[in-house]
């Protein structure tokens, strides 16, 4: 990675490597079993200012350009991909409230996201509505002067502990979004446990009951959410996605290299074998073209490139598709030791799965990226 970083970009990814690691290398497993992060780590992310990290210096945030970023999330992947999904899912909302909110939003809500003193979500996904968010049925009516939610929100990352929550709903047969926060009357949070991967993600399944908000809570007009507001956010989740499943397949990639360098089979070292060596060099080439495209999608994202949106989801693709690919393989080179839940390896497996479900499904993505590609040659010929 070192080599695709500028002096300073280097010196800050040591300093996150130090700071998250250093704190919480042998944690995960705790937090996994626990089906939560405790507490401390929570307010750990806001006062070591990874929460806001990413967000506008002028709404509380700490300015970090997307590689800043990118690398922050690098170094949470490496430790837990269900912590880097809590400085995700607060930096989505956050970011699209400091892109797309009123004068109120900056005034009331960022500052505490910024400061990382509350904790925000991002509710999209409904029991009918996942890939298609057109299908969203959650509504926001007004009935005699009052604005009220109804509807439900399924694997809400961090639903059961966020503090502020961005709700997609319809209204009057168009897209809109409100704030909702977790102690207003007729919000119910019931946790969504015993999943395949990110098990310290505190999924929730939040249901809406004539939830009142006032009218400032809305955010972006009518029609705005499904083009605009989700677009932005989603844009941030698969940036994010894409360096936490680097940073994943990084820390693979070391706990298989100490293995198989010391490990004996054979009367040889495990590396001396050639399908050994097969699946290492397969590993090794492909973590290197995955943190090509991070590095790509993160500068043209700061640059405000044009091709920003294809890059983030080709880097978002192709490091979830080989990170899933290269876990498994990892647990097979580990043998009975990247079975154990202890393991890297073990949770990386199973966190790869989800990883290539979450902002964006791969058939999903697929289809903006297909037609992409065609037509970037098309055009060159
Ligand atoms: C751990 C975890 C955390 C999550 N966190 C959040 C969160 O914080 N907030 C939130 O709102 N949501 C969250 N989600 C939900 C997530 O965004 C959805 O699961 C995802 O968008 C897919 O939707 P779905 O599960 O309803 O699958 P569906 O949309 O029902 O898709 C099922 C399958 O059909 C395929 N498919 C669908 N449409 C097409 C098509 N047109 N062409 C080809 N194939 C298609 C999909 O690729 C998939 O394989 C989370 C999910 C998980 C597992």
């Amino acid at each position: 990675m070192e080599h695709l970083l500028d002096p300073e970009e280097r010196a800050h990814h040591d300093q996150m490597l130090r700071l998250v690691t250093g704190r919480w290398a042998r944690s995960a497993h705790t937090w996994e079993r626990g089906e939560i992060l405790p507490e401390e780590v929570v307010r750990w992310c806001g006062e070591a200012g990874l929460l806001g990290a990413a967000l506008p210096s002028a709404v509380g945030g700490g300015g970090w350009s997307p590689i800043e970023a990118g690398l922050m999330y690098e170094a949470l992947g490496r430790v837990s991909v269900s912590l880097a999904s809590l400085v995700n899912v607060h930096g989505m909302m956050a970011q699209t409230l400091a892109r797309w909110g009123t004068a109120w939003h900056r005034e009331h809500v960022l500052p505490a996201l910024g400061e990382g003193s509350r904790v925000a979500a991002i509710c999209m996904t409904e029991p009918h509505a996942g890939s298609d968010l057109a299908a969203i049925s959650a509504s926001l009516l007004e009935k005699a002067n009052r604005l009220l939610v109804n509807g439900t929100k399924v694997f809400i990352t961090f639903g059961r502990r966020a503090d502020d929550l961005l709700v997609f709903v319809q209204r009057e047969g168009r897209s809109e979004a409100c704030l909702v926060r977790r102690d207003n009357p007729g919000v119910s949070i019931e946790p969504m446990g015993d999943v395949l991967g990110l098990r310290a993600a505190g999924l929730a399944r939040i249901t809406f009951s004539d939830c009142e908000i006032a009218p400032e809570a809305v955010v972006g007009k009518p029609g705005f959410a499904l083009p605009v507001l989700i677009p932005t956010a989603l844009e941030h989740g698969r940036h994010a996605v894409a360096w936490m499943a680097l940073g994943m397949l990084e820390a693979c990639f070391a706990e298989c290299a100490r293995f198989v360098r010391t490990r004996r089979a054979f009367d040889r070292t495990l590396i001396d074998h050639g399908q050994v060596q097969s699946l290492v060099t397969r590993m090794g080439a492909d973590l290197e073209a995955a943190r090509h495209l991070c590095v790509s999608a993160s500068r043209a994202m700061g640059a405000k490139d044009p091709a920003a949106t294809e890059r983030i989801l080709l880097a978002k693709y192709f490091v979830c598709r080989v990170a899933q690919e290269h876990t498994a393989s990892a647990v097979q080179l580990l043998g009975s030791s990247g079975v154990s839940e202890q393991s890297v390896t073990a949770r990386a497996y199973r966190d790869a799965k989800v990883l290539t479900i979450i902002e964006g499904t791969e058939q999903i993505l697929e289809r903006s990226l297909a037609p992409a590609l065609v037509n970037a040659v098309a055009e060159a010929s």
